[in-house]
């Protein structure tokens, strides 16, 4: 059996879920409405963040892009993206909305500008 306590962070009110697991079937207490339990059971089996982050730009008027996946990736392949991104250089002009890396790393999701560099 395990249990764990998560935040809802769907809505200021934050209430506090707790989630237990016994044989496979999980139990969710705390929550006050549909969309927070969606959020905390989404939390407690496959956790999923959209990355942010910034890329060396190889030459230009920037030293840093900023960027960002254009959807939700697993939390446990943030990390590796991360890593993988120390290798990838950005080579203007690049265009807010540009396509950096597709597909990064399988996860399904682009890697997008958020911003400009002539
Ligand atoms: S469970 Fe519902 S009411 Fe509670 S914080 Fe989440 S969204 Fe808000």
């Amino acid at each position: 059996m395990r249990n764990s306590e998560i935040v809802c962070i769907v809505c200021p009110k934050g209430c506090r879920a707790l989630v237990r697991e016994k044989n496979r079937r999980v139990e969710i207490t705390g929550t006050e409405c549909a969309r927070g339990a969606e959020y905390v059971r989404n939390e407690y089996i496959e956790p999923m963040r959209v990355l942010t982050t910034t890329l060396t730009v190889e030459s230009g008027g920037k030293r840093r892009l900023s960027v960002r996946t254009d959807g939700k990736i697993k939390k446990k392949l943030l990390i590796p993206c991360v890593r993988y991104l120390k290798t990838v250089k950005a080579v203007p002009p690049i265009h807010m909305g540009e396509v950096i890396v597709e597909n990064m790393l399988d996860t399904g999701m682009d890697l997008i500008a958020t911003d400009e560099v002539e």
